[in-house]
């Protein structure tokens, strides 16, 4: 069964029936299924996450709640077993669709291995923003339930709502292009720009998708896949992944990473991932070594983009690659 455009409101009616905030549905192309989803990983564990651990951890972004001052991010150790994972696949289906790329050699000139890179990310993304889409929903019904917030007029927690809800609906539309293609075997479809870059250790891993922009028909997102992985102790890549009608304005807006040289494709590379993305994991003996200023530099850009893009903020202390 393939889902076509009028089916989408039945869609994410069906993903918000949710009891509780902590969501967890396997979101596989096709009939809803109904298996257990497992903590799935969005970056492969076994291989590239083992080139950034030290001990069985790695560093990742974290939300600390703080009933004194509220959510705080922080960048803490996590079991590599439990980073970058989600719970948005059943554990039938994270195999059997990723089985090309998570049981043999990754092969990044094989479009197809490209393919299932970017169709990953947009899996992570797809369930974190219907995950936070439910949790701000859910926190505006309780304010609507004890009167903080009155019912008939827009509350800043009822807009926050209906963005979230338009930000998982924009999502799954884009994921939905992605199963088309899945589902039709026609890996081939995408545009990709594999950046490599020669580095003196392993830092940093991601599995990300992020909007650059609304195409005109106010619908969908431009956006672009990013998956970075360190290969080995000395090369770490970076895979960009379009569809073909977001390309031509991804690789204008992202011109300064691709187009730069070596020291600097690393830092505009970093400050993308800070600026656009959630989901990465750093290695701890390199956070470890980061200066105070950097530390604070780096978690004060992370947190301050995540509400509020600025591409225009530039310090060297961003860099995360080395
Ligand atoms: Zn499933």
């Amino acid at each position: 069964v393939r889902p076509s455009d009028g089916d989408e409101r039945a869609m994410l009616n069906a993903l918000f029936r949710i009891k509780g905030t902590e969501f967890g549905r396997c979101l596989a192309p096709g009939l809803p299924c109904t298996g257990t989803p497992i903590r799935a990983h969005s970056v492969q564990n076994a291989k590239v996450l083992d080139l950034l651990a030290q001990d069985g951890h790695v560093i990742a972004p974290q939300v600390r709640l703080d009933a004194k001052t509220g959510p705080a991010i922080e960048f803490a150790l996590v079991g590599r077993n439990r980073a970058t994972t989600f719970a948005g696949l059943c554990g039938e289906h994270d195999r059997s669709i990723f089985a090309q790329i998570e049981t043999g050699e990754l092969d990044l000139d094989n479009p197809a291995h490209r393919f299932l890179l970017a169709y990953r990310a947009t899996y992570y993304a797809l369930h974190a923003t219907i995950a936070s889409a439910a949790q701000v929903q859910s926190a505006h019904r309780q304010r609507s339930e004890l009167g903080l917030d009155a019912k008939d007029q827009p509350s800043p927690a009822g807009i926050a709502a209906i963005e979230m809800m338009i930000t998982a609906w924009m999502t799954l539309r884009y994921k939905l292009a992605y199963d088309r293609a899945f589902m039709d075997q026609h890996l081939t479809g995408l545009e990709h720009d594999l950046i490599e870059l020669d580095v003196s250790a392993p830092t940093v891993a991601a599995s990300t998708l992020f909007s650059i922009g609304l195409r005109a028909n106010q619908k969908d997102i431009v956006g672009v896949c990013l998956t970075i992985l360190p290969m080995s102790l000395t090369r770490t890549v970076a895979l960009f992944s379009y569809q073909p009608a977001d390309a031509t304005q991804a690789r204008k807006d992202l011109a300064h990473i691709l187009g730069s040289s070596e020291g600097n494709q690393k830092y505009e590379l970093s400050k993308r991932l800070l600026h656009s993305c959630q989901n990465f994991a750093l290695a701890p003996d390199f956070v470890a070594s980061w200066p105070a200023k950097k530390r604070a530099t780096i978690i004060e850009f992370f947190s301050r983009t995540a509400l509020a893009p600025d591409l225009h903020f530039d310090d060297p202390d961003l860099l995360l690659l080395k």
